[in-house]
Formats: structure tokens, sequence, C-alpha cells
């Protein structure tokens, strides 16, 4: 797969090492960033957090974006 952001600057070359989380467009590591994420479950006393961290793959546009506001 390659990367959207590299197409668009007509670079075909990398490859996409994942998939953004939000928006569904692939990503190579220039373009995208690899975020902690808790994951959380409501046990019946109200939302828990667990131990272990996750992962979240987002593009640049989406990193971007989220952090706009
Ligand atoms: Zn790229
Ligand atoms: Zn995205």
């Amino acid at each position: 797969m390659t990367c959207y952001d590299c197409t668009l600057q007509d670079r075909t070359d990398t490859a996409a090492i994942g998939v953004c989380a939000r928006c569904g467009l692939a990503a190579c590591r220039d373009h995208a960033r690899v975020l902690v994420a808790q994951v959380s479950q409501g046990n019946g006393m109200g939302p828990s957090t667990g131990p272990v961290a996750a992962r979240r793959f987002v593009c640049t546009a989406c990193h971007t974006a989220e952090r706009a506001y």
C-alpha cells in the first residue's frame, strides 16, 4: 500500500506502515503518528483504565485536526 500523503507529493516509493484510525487512509512513517491510547472498560463501577497502554495510529492530517481545538 502507498501512503496517501506521499502520493499527493508524487512520491510513490514509500510504503505505508498503517491505516489511520480516523480517516482510514494509509500513511507512511513520515506522515503518521503512533499515539499511546488508554483502554477503558466499564465494569459497573465506572470506567476503569487498564494497566497496559494500547496504540493508536493516525495520519498527520488527523493528528493535527485532533489537536486544533
Ligand atoms: Zn507518506
Ligand atoms: Zn487520518
